[in-house]
């Protein structure tokens, strides 16, 4: 279905471009310019929060907390349980939009409204599930009670490459856990958090519960926020480098943090490995919005003799598919967020190839306007190139091999990150040995993605801490308090 420009300006007319604070919409003299990576053009103008701004959204954060705190946990259930059924209902707005902002081809912003949304259906069961324990002291006489109670106002920063998941996935739990919230998504793709505040009122969270800035100066507004002593949960998304300034400052008030870092991702291809569904779960890993997940498969190291062969086969894939504005019918390939991501993608080619390695697809960027790089496969890249050791973050596949079990874990576990690593093999017990050998937080066996709101999502090492999603999700809102009763 072509989407016509008629129906892009109805749209992006709907959505709100002020602040969310106290459930009021607050314009701002300043305004960011949000731009569509399709085209570079200025999809709309959205509120430039001031740090004094971001203070009144604590402010109603705080003043919100005691009352949804004491809300039942069924009604906190019911109001996320709306609030799924709203994202279905308005899914083709919302994967426009997300489209629009971000660049990811319609059906892959379609598949994030699913994604996301099950955040909220999820959370919504688990909001009725939170409970203690109560046991006896082993000594005898004194009883032990622990309570679970929600940790207190929570300050939420999110990415740009997944505009709504990454923001469900942590306002979801702290709902639930009955928390209220500050939510700061990035400036590139605020739009989409900005429709979500409005569906949330409708679905009937109360004002102050959920409040949404949008800034230019991320670091100013935030850092505030951040040291002061009546926020009690930091939960970031985005790079490594900012969360280590963020747990820095979180430091002071000694802030319960939770931190989903970047990552590097290594995918292991086994000598007796399914190529094809190697090849399938590739394409996954790696292409799976552009490239641009914290979860995509970085460094392919692939088994010596089926690497030719792998590598034949994922360069057939990748070269044949359709790149272009997201909008486009049968786009598979959306274009980079920014120039700057083309820059770096462009870099980390040039520095492979100059140090030897072949292209068999891609290697180069297209179009006269917008962001895009072709699908990539290098082979032969030496191990010392530097897209082996930074998050490429666009859609280019190195491929590195390795003549031992122990040499390809060994390359699969060389670097700062341990977000996800992915595994294919025939073998059962390689694969179980594997998947405990790899220092990430997540594995992939024998499938190209990992991510699953009823799973633990996060990483070990530079890659974060703390898990979204699953049962232990709503555990990162939650602080445990005990009770000792004399008899
Ligand atoms: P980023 O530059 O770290 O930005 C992430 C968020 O932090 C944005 O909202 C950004 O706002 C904000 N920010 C930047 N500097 C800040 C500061 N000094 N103080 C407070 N907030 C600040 O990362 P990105 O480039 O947007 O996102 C890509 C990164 O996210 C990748 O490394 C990726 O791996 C990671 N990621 C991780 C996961 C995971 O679950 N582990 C999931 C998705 C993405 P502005 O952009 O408006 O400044």
């Amino acid at each position: 279905m072509t989407v016509t420009a008629d129906a892009v300006a109805a749209l992006i007319c709907g959505v709100p471009t002020g602040l969310f604070i106290g459930g009021q919409w607050i314009d701002t003299p300043e305004t960011i310019d949000v731009e569509n990576p399709a085209t570079g053009e200025v999809l709309a103008k959205v509120a430039d929060a001031t740090p004094e701004q971001g203070m009144l959204a604590l402010d109603a954060a705080v003043a919100a907390q005691k009352d949804w705190a004491a809300t039942d946990p069924r009604e906190r259930g019911e109001i996320l349980r709306k609030a799924f059924e709203l994202l279905h209902a308005r899914a083709d707005d919302f994967a426009l939009l997300m489209t629009l902002e971000m660049g990811k081809p319609l059906a892959e912003a379609r598949g994030e409204v699913t994604y996301g949304a099950e955040f909220f259906r999820w959370f919504s069961e688990e909001a009725v599930r939170i409970s203690g324990r109560y046991s006896v002291a082993p000594s005898g006489g004194t009883r032990l009670l622990t309570m679970k109670q929600p940790v207190g106002p929570v300050y939420a920063i999110t990415p740009w490459n997944f505009p709504l998941a990454m923001g469900t996935r942590k306002i979801g739990p702290a709902l639930a856990a009955g928390c209220t919230v500050v939510v700061k998504p990035a400036a590139q793709t605020p739009l989409t958090t900005l429709a979500l505040a409005g569906l949330l009122t409708e679905a009937g969270v109360p004002a102050g519960v959920v409040n949404v800035i949008t800034t230019s100066r991320s670091g100013a507004v935030s850092e505030p926020i951040i040291r002061d002593p009546r926020l009690r949960k930091l939960t970031f998304t985005g790079s490594t480098p900012v969360g280590r300034k963020l747990i820095e400052q979180s430091a002071q008030q000694v802030l319960k943090v939770s931190m989903e870092l970047g990552g590097n991702a290594p995918f292991l291809v086994f000598a007796d490995a399914d190529l094809d569904k190697a090849v399938a779960g590739a394409m996954l890993a790696k292409m799976r919005n552009i490239g641009e997940a914290c979860t995509a498969a970085n460094r392919f190291i692939v088994h010596e003799s089926v690497a030719e062969e792998f590598a034949l086969k994922l360069a057939e894939k990748m070269g044949a598919m359709k790149v272009g504005p997201g909008i486009d019918d049968g786009v598979q390939v959306g274009p980079l967020i920014d120039r700057a991501a083309i820059e770096k993608v462009s870099a980390l080619v040039a520095d492979a190839t100059d140090r030897g390695a072949k292209v068999l697809t891609g290697a180069k960027t297209l179009g006269d306007k917008g962001y895009f790089y072709a699908p990539t496969v290098l082979t032969d890249v030496p191990d010392s190139a530097d897209l082996f050791a930074e998050e490429i973050f666009g859609p280019v596949a190195p491929i590195i091999t390795f003549s031992s079990d122990e040499e390809g874990i060994a390359l699969a576990n060389r670097t700062e990150f341990g977000l996800v690593g992915y595994a294919f093999t025939e073998n059962l017990s390689k694969a179980i040995r594997v998947a405990e050998a790899l220092e990430t937080g997540m594995v992939g066996l024998n499938q190209g993605i990992v991510s699953n709101p009823a799973a633990p999502f996060g990483g070990v090492k530079a890659s974060g801490i703390g898990r979204e999603g699953g049962a232990e999700g709503i555990e990162e809102y939650l602080e445990t308090k005990y009770v000792g009763i004399a008899l």
